[in-house]
């Protein structure tokens, strides 16, 4: 039976570019289906769009079998939609898209490849970003700088919503990652697995504007860091250790400072010291209440402990 590559694509307010998104990647998915044997399905998401971008996808879906449409009953975003796409899907590989051709179809044969080769995470690193000015890319670097600074993953820089997934790696996402903040890219990158990366250029949007504004990706980035990093959590213990350690200097300054300075306001020793100490405890049971927060949050998250790749006995591997 030959295999079958699900493309998935989020879609929002695209009715200027669908079309032109849908005649190119469909040719490149028929020319690819011809050359490696690899069937496909092209699964839209529509996220809520209030233009006419629904009306198009039901003409695709009309016309072509190939198209599985699922729409959303609001928007919810992009993440949502991603994973959704990814949930309906049902190819031996799936690889995630925007709709805009900024992540650029003609890489879909090279993933094919890369699936062949046995890879089962395939990332697509962005070489240049052709619509984005000198501050997108100085704050997207800052922001997987500190992410990998703060976390114990480890996030590609330049990684996007590009990527290409196997298909157990699809049932990873689909069954245990099942986070209502969420961020797909970074899942990805973590599941483990046999992982490449391939590079792309990232191209300007054939039509529309980006929904991204700065509010929608200080959002992304906090719920990110909050997602991957217990650190924040953590700053009221650092907080108490050194509110605690200031005030045994002041104490030690203090009690130097009255016998030298015996004309000091009356009451001023004694006012610092507490002060420095009661917020030090104070601190101290923040960072220990964040602590236990911070377990909670983990268990609530209800992540997988671990993935089991493969079980090995003498009657051979059997993969999982
Ligand atoms: N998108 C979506 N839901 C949203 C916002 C965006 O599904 O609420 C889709 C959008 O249609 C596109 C992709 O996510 O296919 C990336 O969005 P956009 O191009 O606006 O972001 P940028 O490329 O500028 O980061
Ligand atoms: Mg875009």
């Amino acid at each position: 039976m030959s295999k079958k590559i699900s493309i998935v694509v989020s879609v929002y307010n695209e009715e200027l570019g669908l079309r032109q998104f849908y005649d190119h990647t469909s040719q490149i998915l028929k020319d690819a289906s011809a050359n490696t044997g690899w069937d496909y399905e092209l699964i839209f998401v529509n996220d809520g769009s209030k233009d006419g971008s629904l009306d198009i996808l039901r003409e695709f879906a009309a016309a072509d079998d190939k198209v599985v449409v699922v729409n959303f009953a609001a928007n919810r975003g992009h993440e949502a939609a991603m994973i959704a796409g990814i949930d309906q899907s049902t190819g031996d590989g799936v690889v995630c898209m925007d709709a805009d051709l900024q992540h650029p179809p003609e890489a879909i044969p090279d993933i094919i490849d890369k699936f062949n080769q046995g890879y089962d995470v395939i990332s697509m690193v962005r070489t240049a970003r052709a619509d984005a000015g000198i501050i997108k890319k100085i704050t997207s670097a800052a922001f997987y700088h500190v992410m990998n600074k703060m976390s114990k993953a480890n996030f590609e820089n330049n990684s996007s919503d590009f990527f290409g997934i196997s298909r157990r790696v699809a049932l990873v996402l689909k069954n245990d990652y099942r986070e209502r903040v969420r961020f797909l890219r970074g899942y990805v990158q973590n599941v483990g697995f046999k992982k490449t990366t391939l590079e792309f250029e990232a191209r300007a949007r054939v039509a529309g504007e980006s929904n991204y504004n700065i509010r929608a990706l200080v959002k992304l980035a906090l719920n990110s860091i909050c997602n991957f990093s217990d650190a924040p959590l953590k700053m009221g213990i650092y907080a108490g250790v050194l509110s605690l350690l200031a005030a045994f200097i002041l104490v030690v300054y203090s009690i130097v400072m009255y016998f030298i300075q015996p004309d000091m306001p009356q009451g001023y020793t004694t006012l610092v010291i507490v002060l420095c100490f009661m917020f030090g405890v104070l601190f101290m049971i923040l960072g220990f209440i964040s602590e236990y927060l911070a377990i909670i949050f983990a268990e609530v998250k209800n992540r997988p402990i671990y993935i089991v790749d493969s079980i090995i006995t003498k009657d051979g591997e059997e993969l999982k």
